[in-house]
């Protein structure tokens, strides 16, 4: 089936999302070429081994749609059937627009998928991750939207050796008059083999000094549940779950955190789960490896005096 993967970059390279994807292609022995989208200048993003073409957009503007315009044409120049992209803004921003040129819907929150005898199957989550179901994807431009950490990412030998297309403007083009850049120090999120993550029980936004204390010690990324970015103590770029960030690191330490089904949509795949709370009860230590039941105020400092 040919298939076209739509890339994004993260600081000037592949992004991790992007790197799964085409771990997973490549696990299928799928014919596919790559179109990455963004708007800075990266130099590593191609390969030898499959064609990457760089659609470069231009900074002072958004014109996603000029660009999901020449999508669309390279998928009927080249009969792509299968499109895969990462659920992100730019690659839910794209694949909208080919669902309305190609008159298909998107299947989005993809966890996996197969394809056997030419047919497509996936498996999407819905429900906010409670559920799991099953999809066959009968039309003929299958556009599907990855959810973040669904595949394994294998090493993949990356070059110079990739296109640039440069995506013009047009009058629907919108002027962006101001960009945020937000800082990023230390292990990030969505990288880290570490992640310790707060939650409520953290009692106060004063105590988050000592996840920072914790986390300075073990080399590792700071998360939090969307209660806890509510109430303001952490910024919304730090949220765990199912309207945050998906991690898979290989240790996640919750401290404080209840565990509902939309925080443990974004860290349920972590290799190993350690949960610290006061109530036996709570909802995380049914999918915590080690559970320590207790305050974290008194936990987490011994935990630190200990390291
Ligand atoms: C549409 C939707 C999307 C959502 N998306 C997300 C999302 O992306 N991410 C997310 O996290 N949530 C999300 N939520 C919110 C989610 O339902 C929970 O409300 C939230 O995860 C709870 O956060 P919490 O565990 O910090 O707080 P709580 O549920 O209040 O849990 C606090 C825990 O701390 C324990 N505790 C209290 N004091 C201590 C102490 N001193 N020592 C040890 N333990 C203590 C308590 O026993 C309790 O288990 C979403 C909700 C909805 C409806």
């Amino acid at each position: 089936m040919k298939t076209l993967i739509i890339g994004e970059t993260s600081n000037n390279e592949l992004s991790s999302g992007t790197l799964e994807i085409i771990s997973k292609a490549t696990d299928l022995n799928l014919d596919f070429t790559v179109i990455t989208v963004g708007n800075s200048d990266p130099s590593n993003i191609g390969s030898n081994d499959f064609s990457n073409i760089y659609f470069k957009l231009n900074t002072n503007k958004l014109n996603l749609s000029n660009c999901a315009d020449e999508i669309k044409s390279f998928i009927e120049k080249n009969e792509i059937k299968l499109v895969l992209s990462n659920s992100s803004y730019i690659g839910r921003d794209i694949i909208a627009f080919l669902s309305i040129d190609f008159n298909t819907s998107p299947v989005s929150n993809v966890t996996n998928f197969e394809i056997s005898n030419n047919e497509l199957t996936t498996i999407n989550l819905i429900n906010g991750g409670e559920s799991e179901y099953k999809a066959s994807i009968i039309s003929d431009v299958k556009l599907l939207l990855v959810r973040p950490k669904s595949f394994e990412q294998k090493g993949i030998q990356l070059s110079d050796n990739f296109e640039t297309n440069i995506i013009t403007d047009n009058e629907n083009s919108i002027d962006v008059f101001d960009i945020h850049i937000e800082e990023k120090t230390g292990p990030q999120l969505e990288d880290s083999k570490i992640v310790i993550s707060a939650g409520r029980g953290m009692v106060d936004a004063e105590n988050l000094s000592m996840i920072n204390e914790l986390a300075e010690k073990l080399n590792a990324a700071i998360g939090g549940t969307r209660a806890i970015v509510d109430a303001g103590w952490m910024p919304y770029s730090q949220q765990v779950g199912q309207t945050g960030k998906t991690v898979k690191p290989d240790v996640y330490i919750a401290c404080g955190i209840s565990g509902a089904t939309q925080h443990q949509v974004g860290m349920k795949d972590s290799k190993f789960i350690i949960a610290i709370n006061k109530d036996e009860e709570a909802p995380i230590f049914q999918i915590s490896d080690l559970g320590i039941v207790g305050d974290t105020l008194t936990v987490i400092p011994k935990l630190i005096e200990n390291l």
